[in-house]
Formats: structure tokens, sequence, C-alpha cells
């Protein structure tokens, strides 16, 4: 017998009506050359006019349309109106290397580009390598450049200025359509697409507001630093339309003391980023008054405690840690003090909460030994790390591609090396793939290997990550020069420059005799890691 509920499917477009009825006073703040403070009442009539854009320019249903934008009100009109509208939302990272970006926008076939007019410098050069895409709209953010005499370019606030408010015209009849893309590095080049569906978007969004989760409510003041190019900056944008609580974006501003004051005067109470950027905003910390927020998330790597313990003596707050991928929406696990956590003290709850913590609601982890066997959740025997779920990835975007990334019972390989304990705490032990995270941005050492071996001067080299005080990690390339060729660091950076985004080419190079190899003669990254291991930690 099947219940008797009604079969209400989990789509986007209620979040926009929820938020315009329920909340339409509550504020979206942009910082930026020029502050803006709009409501959901002023933002839910422009986001039906830019649905109704996106029908005059023809944008078929079902079509990727790309966001190279800062984390800012129309960014969320963006997020609301193309899904909505039942097409996709693909959110690039303008900060790739122009051949990733290249391959990215080909690969989505995306047919509308929509720029703030500060990154417009950087992604219009690339426009002529864009296969698809018929329309650049240029969203006005204080950005310089002059716009391109080009009858593909359209102005993001004129092509509204043209439209009506009239209700969505398209209906997402199924949660399971596509409603927004991201693309992820991988370790074999190409990065592959995470295809977010309705349902995925609103369950995740759900899932942040629990108690034990991000605990958000109406009564919240929400920043996202993290990047809304970025898997849907945690989703924290959808999660606001759920609960009504303030929205607090920083626009194109990266000024650490503009950062804090913006955080400062709006009393913000949650704010998400990596480790990088809390680590840049610690000099602007004591000159302002953080005394509102009540949670610090720091995800996309390991929180440092040195770090942590910054934020508890000049803000009051330690960071609370979240462990996630761009397969995974991207929230799996986010840690808490739980009652049996009720006798840790001090500098204890600080590394606890510093730690991955228990899964969220709707998601199943576990880790799995070499040989296949599920892990005893102990807190000491490793393996790799799976997760299951409704907003975990069952494939990638695309034909074939990153089969290898599942279990055959349908479990996402992360490639992370973790543990679990009695109360399933996860623990992050290692990372299986090579990436190196820089500032909470991959870098893949495969690439970056060719890039350097692109220098016919160059036999071999070898890329890994070295710990690194800002970024967390920074990589260092192991070169072999060919025989009989003097060749020098500095060399090797020169050859680089221009071949991969500036902030890839690495610091340290080591010109070498030979890389260490494995027994399958394939390079040894584990020895490499050992030789350069800093003596005071041991660790690479
Ligand atoms: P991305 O898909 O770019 O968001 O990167 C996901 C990867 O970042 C994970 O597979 C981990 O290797 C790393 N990561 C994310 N969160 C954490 C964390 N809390 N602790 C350690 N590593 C993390």
């Amino acid at each position: 017998m099947r219940g008797l509920m009604q079969d209400r499917q989990l789509t986007i477009p209620p979040l926009l009506s929820r938020a315009e009825t329920n909340f339409g006073h509550k504020r979206i703040v942009t910082g930026g050359a020029t502050e803006t403070v709009s409501t959901w009442r002023e933002v839910a009539p422009r986001v039906r006019k830019l649905a109704r854009a996106l029908e005059s320019l023809g944008v078929p249903a079902g079509a990727c349309v790309g966001t190279f934008a800062w984390n800012s009100q129309r960014h969320v009109e963006l997020y609301l109106a193309i899904p909505s509208s039942g097409r996709i939302l693909h959110t690039i990272n303008h900060r790739l290397h122009h051949e990733q970006i290249s391959f990215i926008v080909n690969d989505a076939a995306d047919d509308v580009l929509f720029i703030d007019r500060t990154i417009l410098p950087v992604i219009w050069p690339l426009v002529s390598s864009f296969g698809t895409v018929r329309h650049v709209v240029v969203m006005e953010d204080g950005g310089d450049m002059p716009l391109p005499d080009d009858p593909r370019v359209l102005d993001y606030e004129e092509l509204l200025s043209r439209q009506a408010d009239r209700p969505f015209e398209t209906v997402v009849e199924d949660e399971n359509t596509a409603a927004a893309l991201c693309y992820t590095s991988g370790t074999t080049g190409n990065p592959k697409g995470v295809l977010y569906s309705h349902r995925s978007v609103i369950l995740h969004s759900l899932l942040l507001l629990g108690a034990d989760v991000f605990a958000l409510s109406e009564r919240d003041v929400v920043a996202p630093i993290v990047p809304m190019f970025h898997v849907n900056a945690w989703g924290l944008p959808y999660a606001v339309m759920q609960c009504g609580s303030d929205l607090v974006l920083p626009g194109s501003i990266r000024d650490p003391e503009q950062i804090v004051s913006l955080l400062s005067r709006h009393r913000v109470t949650f704010s998400a980023a990596v480790a990088t950027v809390w680590r840049d905003l610690i000099p602007a910390l004591a000159s302002h008054d953080l005394g509102s927020l009540r949670h610090i998330a720091c995800g996309g790597g390991a929180v440092d405690d040195a770090l942590s313990r910054a934020y508890e003596q000049i803000v009051g707050i330690p960071l609370t840690n979240a462990w996630g991928m761009t397969e995974t929406s991207p929230v799996v696990t986010t840690s808490r003090l739980a009652t049996h956590h009720d006798n840790l003290r001090g500098e204890a709850r600080r590394l606890l909460i510093g730690t991955p913590g228990p899964a969220v609601p709707l998601t199943e982890i576990r880790v799995v030994g070499d040989d296949g066997t599920v892990q005893p959740h102990d807190g000491k025997t490793p393996g790799e790390l799976q997760v299951a779920g409704a907003t975990i990835a069952r494939a990638y975007f695309g034909t074939d591609i990153g089969r290898d990334g599942f279990t055959s019972d349908g479990w996402l390989r992360t490639g992370d090396v973790a543990t679990i304990d009695e109360w399933g705490y996860l623990r992050i032990v290692d990372r299986t793939k090579d990436l190196v995270k820089s500032g909470g941005e991959w870098i893949s050492s495969v690439l970056l290997e060719n890039a350097v071996m692109a220098d016919p001067r160059v036999r071999e080299a070898a890329v890994i990550g070295i710990s690194d005080p800002r970024w967390g990690e920074r990589p260092m390339a192991c070169v072999v020069p060919a025989a009989g060729v003097n060749l020098t660091a500095e060399e090797v950076r020169a050859h680089l420059r221009g071949r991969v985004a500036s902030w890839w080419i690495p610091e340290r190079i080591e010109i070498m005799g030979e890389i260490p190899k494995t027994a399958t003669g394939k390079w040894s990254k584990q020895a490499l890691r050992r030789r350069f291991a800093d003596p005071a930690t041991g660790s690479p």
C-alpha cells in the first residue's frame, strides 16, 4: 500500500515565493565599490523578469547558462531564475587556467554567459574559443573595462528593464530535473561536471538548517565568503531562502579589512570560508566588533589548530570544521559537541570541533580497506572514505567519464583516507589523490607536471604538495633536466608563465638527477614527500 501524502515535487521555484511572501523584508547585502542593500520583495520581481529575459533570448529548456560572478545579489537572482525556468545554472571559477575555462564552457555547451564587469577582462579574450555561446550579458559591478562593441554583448539591467514581471512560464515538473552544474578538478586532466538536481538542492538546503548542522534560522545573518562559483557557495543562498535569515555577500571585495568590516557592520552570525581566507582575515579581526558571530564554518580542508586558536582568542569562538566535495553538494559532515563530549574542556573541545565530525542527515559514510572490507568504527583503522545519499552524485556529467569514482553498490569514492570513531565522527588521515590544494583551490599535479614537461629541456617532472603556512599547500616541482642540459628553477618558472595560471607556478623547484620510482616504475611521490618533509613536523 502506498502512503497517502501529497506527491509534491521538491523544486527550486517555491523557494522564491517562500522568501517573497514570508521574508519579503529580509535583506540581501552586496559589498563592493558601492554597497547595495535589497529585500526579497525587491529581488523577486527581478528574478521573474530575468527568467523572461532568458525566454526572450531564446535559451532552450535544459540548456546551460554560465555565470562568471562574485557573491552578489545578481548572482542570487541567477541562482533562482535559471533553474526555475527549466535551464541549468552553470557556475564557473574564473580563476582557472584559460584552457580549463574553455574546456568547461564547451563541455557544458553554455548557451549564454553572465559575467561581472570586474571579471570581464579575464573572460572576454577567451570568448572566441567558446563554441556554443550566443550572448554575453555583462553585470555592472564597478569594473572599468569598456564594453566590447559586439552584437553578442548585452547589459544585465537593460535586459531586465525590457521585461514584464509575470509568473515563471515553465513549470519544473520533475524534481530530478537538472538544476545546477559545477566542475571539479580531476587527477587525470580535464575537470568533471557534477550535475545537481532540484531535489538534491532542496534537500541539501534543508539539511543545513538542522540544529546539529549549521542551525540556520530566521534570526541569523548569513555571510557565505565561500565563492558562489564553487559548489553553490555550500548551498547557503538556497538555505537562507528556506529559513529567512539575512544574506550578506562580499561582492568583489577581497581586502581583509573590508571583509571583516562587512561582517561586523551587518552583525553577521554565521559565516563560511576556507582556511586560507580565515587566515588572511586575522590581522583585521581585533579592530572590529565580531561579537555577533556564533558559528565560523571552515571547510574544504583541514582546520589547523593555530588558526582556530587565534579565532578563539580574538573573536571568542573557534572554527568549526565541515567535510565535503563538489560531488556531495557539498556538506556531508560538520563537527559538533555531543553529550558524550560534555567532559571535554578548552583545547580538547576546540580540537574536536576542528575535525570533520559526524555525517549530517540523509548521508551515510563508510571507510573501506584495500581488500574491500568496511572498516570498524574504532577511530583508528583507516580506509578510503566513501559516501552515499540523496545529495551525493551518482555519476559525472557527460558520457562515460569517472566511472571508477563510484563503487558497484553506488557509493561515491572520495579518494580521501579517513577513520570513523565509535560515535560516527570522521577524521581525514590523508588523500589518495595527488592533487594539491592551495588556498582552497585545486592544482592538478598531473596538469602541472605536463606543463613542466612540455619544455624540451626537461626529462621528467613530478609535482607534490608541500605544506604552506598561508595557502595550506603549495605545489613543489621535482625536475630532472634532459641529458646534458643545465637548467635552473627560474628557467622552469619562466617556461610555465602563460602556460598555467600564475598561482599554479611553484615557488619551490628542485632540480635533481632522478625521480624515485615505485616497483611498477611509476614515480614514487611518497618517497618525494618523505625526502622533502619538514624536519620539524615530519609532514611534507
Ligand atoms: P572540492 O571538490 O574542490 O570541494 O574538494 C573536496 C576535497 O577537499 C575532499 O575530497 C578533501 O580531500 C578536501 N576536504 C574537504 N573538506 C575537508 C576537511 N574538512 N578536512 C580535510 N580535507 C577536506
